[in-house]
Order: C-alpha cells, then sequence, then structure tokens
C-alpha cells in the first residue's frame, strides 16, 4: 500500500540535504523560513501559463509575510532555455538588485525551472533557489536533482550547472490546469521510476491505471507522485553528479533522444518519446532475461501513454544514426539502460544491431 506523505527528504553530502515539502504554495513563505531564508527581496521566475494562474496568490502570500517580491515571467516553452532568455534574466534581476541571500524561487514546469536555476547557480557565484513544480515531470523529476541549464543551438541542456535547492514547495494542486498532453507525457516518466525502482509503485499505477492516465483522481495522485519522486531523490542521494546509478534514471532515453532528434524538436513531447524508447528497452531486456520479466503488464502501462503521432514512419537508419551521438555514450559504445527485473536496473553497451532493430519494431507498433 502507498501513503500519502507531507515531505520526503533528499539526504545529500556535506549537510546539503533539502525536502520535498506537499503543501499549498500559500504556505511558501513559512517554509522559507523554516530553511533559514532571511525575509527580504526575493525573485520569482515563472512563465506566461503558470504565471496567469498561480503569480499572483504567490506573489500576495509574499508580501504578507514581509517578503519583497520581484516577478519575472518569461514566454513558455523550450525556446525559453536560451541563452538570450536566460541575459533578460540576468539584466532585468541585476537591475533590479540582489545580493547573496536573495532566493530565486522558479515557479514553474521544468524550462522555468532549469532557466531559472541555472541563473540562480551563476548570479553572483551562486545564489539560493528554491524549486516550485508545476508540472508533472517538474513535479516527479527535473525539480529534483539540482540539474540545471540552457539549451545550445547545437544539442539540448549542454550548458549548466548542479545546483541544488535549498527546497522544494510542491503544491500538487497546481497540475489541475496542467494541460492533458503534458499530464500523460509526464506520466512516462513516473511509469520510468516505477519500472526500475519501485515495482510497488508501478503495481500501484497498473492497478489505478485509467483513474490516474485519464481521470487524474486526486486522492490517487497524491500517493503517486511524493512516491516516485522519492525514487528519483534516492538515486540523486547516492549519486549526485551522475557518475554511477543515477544513470538509470535514463532508462528509455538512448531511443528517445534518437526519436526526437529525427522527427523534430516537438513532434513528439519528451515523454512520449520516452514512452516509445521504454517499449524498446523492454523488448532487449525480456530477451536477455526472459523469465524476470513480467513483460505483457509493462507493456500494456507504456502503451497506455496516447502518442500523437506514429513512430513507425520514422526511418529506422536515421533513429539507429542518431542513437550514436548520443550525448550520453561513452565513446563509440551506444548505452542503454535494461532491466534485471521489474524494479532494477541496469546500464549496458552489448547489443547487437539486429537486436535493436527487433526492439524498433516491438516499440513502434501500436
Ligand atoms: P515546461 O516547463 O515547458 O511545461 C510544459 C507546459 O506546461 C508549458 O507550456 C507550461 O507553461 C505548462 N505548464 C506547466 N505547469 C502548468 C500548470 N500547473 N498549469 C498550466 N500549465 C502549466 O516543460 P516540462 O514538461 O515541465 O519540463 C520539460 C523540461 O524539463 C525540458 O526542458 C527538459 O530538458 C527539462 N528536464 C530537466 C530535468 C533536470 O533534471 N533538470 C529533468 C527532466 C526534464
Amino acid at each position: 500500500m502507498i501513503d500519502t506523505p507531507s515531505s520526503v527528504s533528499v539526504p545529500l553530502k556535506r549537510g546539503r540535504d533539502y525536502a520535498i515539502r506537499y503543501t499549498s504554495l500559500r504556505d511558501l513563505p513559512g517554509i522559507l523560513h523554516d530553511v533559514g531564508l532571511r525575509t527580504g527581496k526575493c525573485v520569482v521566475v515563472t512563465d506566461e501559463n503558470v504565471g496567469a494562474q498561480y503569480r499572483s496568490p504567490v506573489r500576495t502570500a509574499l508580501s504578507s509575510a514581509g517578503w519583497i517580491p520581484h516577478v519575472i515571467t518569461v514566454p513558455p516553452g523550450e525556446k525559453s532555455k536560451s541563452a538570450d532568455q536566460l541575459q533578460v534574466l540576468y539584466d532585468d534581476i541585476l537591475e533590479w538588485g540582489i545580493d547573496r541571500d536573495t532566493p530565486v524561487i522558479a515557479l514553474g514546469g521544468g524550462v522555468v525551472g532549469d532557466l531559472a536555476g541555472y541563473a540562480a547557480a551563476t548570479l553572483l557565484r551562486g545564489v539560493p533557489v528554491v524549486q516550485c513544480p508545476t508540472s508533472l515531470i517538474a513535479h516527479v523529476d527535473s525539480a529534483l536533482g539540482g540539474k540545471t541549464g540552457i539549451n545550445h543551438a547545437t544539442g539540448k541542456n549542454l550548458i549548466g550547472a548542479f545546483h541544488q535547492p535549498n527546497v522544494v514547495v510542491a503544491d500538487l494542486d497546481t497540475l489541475g490546469t496542467l494541460p492533458q498532453r503534458e499530464w500523460t507525457s509526464g506520466m512516462a516518466e513516473v511509469i520510468k521510476h516505477a519500472v526500475i525502482a519501485d515495482a510497488d509503485l508501478f503495481s500501484f499505477i497498473e492497478e489505478h491505471l485509467v483513474d490516474v492516465m485519464t481521470g487524474r483522481r486526486r486522492d490517487l495522485i497524491h500517493k503517486m507522485i511524493p512516491r516516485a519522486a522519492k525514487v528519483k531523490a534516492e538515486i540523486v542521494a547516492e549519486d549526485e553528479k551522475e557518475s554511477g546509478r543515477r544513470a538509470i534514471l535514463n532508462f528509455g532515453h538512448t531511443f528517445a533522444h534518437a526519436i526526437e532528434s529525427v522527427a523534430g524538436y516537438g513532434t513528439f513531447t519528451h515523454g512520449e518519446a520516452v514512452a516509445i524508447g521504454m517499449r524498446a528497452a523492454l523488448f532487449l531486456s525480456a530477451q536477455r532475461n526472459t523469465q524476470a520479466i513480467p513483460r505483457e503488464n509493462i507493456d500494456y502501462v507504456l502503451r497506455a501513454i496516447p502518442q500523437q503521432h506514429d513512430p513507425s514512419e520514422l526511418d529506422w537508419q536515421d533513429v539507429r544514426r542518431a542513437m550514436q551521438s548520443d550525448k550520453k555514450n561513452k565513446g563509440d559504445v551506444v548505452r542503454f539502460v535494461l532491466l534485471d527485473r521489474l524494479g532494477q536496473a541496469y546500464v549496458t553497451g552489448d547489443i547487437s544491431d539486429a537486436a535493436l532493430r527487433q526492439a524498433w519494431d516491438f516499440a513502434t507498433r501500436p
């Protein structure tokens, strides 16, 4: 059975632990106080969609508690993770005036979290950052773990820094306004966390598949998300800078990055591409370990993520070439994350071309 925690801890070395606090955004000032941030100026970065819903209540809550918030709203979408948008933030924030104790509060999805997090990592050689995730991906993935950054013309996330948040303030009710396609894309990452590290969470999702995927039932979501976040928190705690175990979070991502790149970024959402990639990785895992992997159950759950485009229309040779140039490869070896069994994953580079082709055919059929 899965319970509903009010907080999940992210234990890090050298006393830099932080918590994910499940509460209302109205409680933000109290939590800032709890983690030792001194009342004064603060910067809130959000995007237009999220800002339209939550900028006002957050500003009011902060002002009422004695903070002086400066709210900056960026355009929504991946294009805001750019050097140009970062420069806009630098100019605005430095002109307004901050000191090294001024927190940057990232209120939004992964784009805002990565952009504002990187601004916080670099301004004055690092100011505190507080992540307030509002998309499902941000709740279970991007707001946790300290990776921040922007894109470069030659690829995604190529410029960045590790900068851990002081605290993550997670108001699950913000998910009520998230568009359905963003929701189901985020579910791909939730399912990924279950499959690589939490078999009980997988059973929970399987049991309530329609109610979480389509119905977005509040009681179920409030159990599922902290549990999925805990998987990421535990893996990050073991391997903060991705030198070892953290790589298993890339389950499904070797195929996914290739799909996104070949189809053109934005055609498939990241989560849709990851769902296809996980089906391919599942096929390869089951081929090696037939008895241990409940392939039909996992595949049934992965196929519940709706696809807006038909991946079988992509050319396999293009996808294969794109996998070869993935930035997570070590030298020429393409690395894949596979399952030993449900809830346990490992990294390998040892897969034949013929097996990859079979996996692709499996993953791209409806
Ligand atoms: P996003 O921030 O673009 O959000 C998706 C869309 O949903 C946007 O249009 C946004 O305005 C909207 N939105 C978000 N919350 C909303 C809400 N509550 N109500 C209404 N609309 C809302 O993208 P995302 O899917 O959250 O995250 C993807 C980004 O995260 C990518 O740039 C990816 O590289 C990054 N990422 C980073 C990490 C990391 O470890 N740092 C991990 C995974 C993904």
